[in-house]
């Protein structure tokens, strides 16, 4: 089994990257900084973009993990914080990132007998749990479970599985230190999602136990 993680020089990208390839998996780790032992791909370029479907030839994915993401406005406040450029970054990277990530890799997906797509969302995608604050982080990982959900629908007859995930409340450097879950905790749940993902249940939006989370 092929697996292409995006962003998986930190954080929990490089813990699935482990545990995926500890499964048996072989594993093409993604990193936006050139860096060896990882294929360069900034998920905001298209240039950057190209370049790595070209890398990767004419080989198959069988899992693209979408992993690669950014909070930008994590703890601001409503008056003075959100500003334009951290609704235009975070939405390059956490929602048009994964389209392009998506659009640019589909044929090396298409090549796979078994192939599926995760994104990484969050439970702050829910609409229906809406506690207030973090508005551009919520509202781009809303619009990713939106698109994974309606790329469900349109390669269903394709054979493609898309899965949504939630990987808990991670300690990474974007759930900080006070988080509740460990990069393996997450990882070793996110790789089981990603085995039971399928056809049958293309769309799931779930966290990384297996809990449904409200939409
Ligand atoms: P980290 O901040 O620890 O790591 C983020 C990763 O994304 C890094 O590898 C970073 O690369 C990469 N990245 C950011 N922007 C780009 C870009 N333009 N192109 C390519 N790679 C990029 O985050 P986590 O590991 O905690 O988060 C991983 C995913 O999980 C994210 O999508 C996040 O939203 C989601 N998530 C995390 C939670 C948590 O509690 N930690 C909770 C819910 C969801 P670089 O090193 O170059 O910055």
């Amino acid at each position: 089994m092929h697996v292409v993680v995006t962003g998986a020089n930190r954080g929990i990208g490089h813990a699935l990257a482990a545990h995926l390839e500890a499964s048996g998996a072989t594993v093409t780790r993604t990193s936006r900084s050139p860096q060896p032992g990882y294929a360069t791909l900034d998920v905001t370029e298209p240039e950057s973009q190209c370049a790595f479907a070209e890398h990767l030839g004419t080989r198959a994915i069988d899992l693209l993990v979408c992993n690669a993401g950014v909070y930008l406005d994590k703890g601001q406040t409503f008056e003075g914080g959100f500003a334009a450029d951290l609704w235009a970054q975070t939405f390059a990277t956490n929602v048009g990132g994964v389209f392009q990530t998506i659009q640019a890799l589909m044929p090396h997906v298409k090549r796979s007998t078994t192939p599926k797509v995760a994104i990484i969302s969050s439970v702050m995608a829910s609409t229906a749990q809406a506690p207030g604050g973090s508005y551009i982080y919520r509202a781009s990982k809303a619009a990713v479970l939106n698109l994974g959900r309606n790329l469900a629908s349109d390669f269903r007859d394709d054979g493609v599985a898309f899965g949504i995930y939630h990987p808990g409340w991670v300690i990474t450097d974007m759930g900080g230190p006070s988080a509740a879950v460990t990069v393996d905790e997450s990882a070793a749940g996110l790789v089981e999602r990603f085995a039971a993902l399928t056809l049958a249940n293309t769309g799931v939006y779930e966290d990384f136990r297996g809990e449904a989370i409200p939409f």
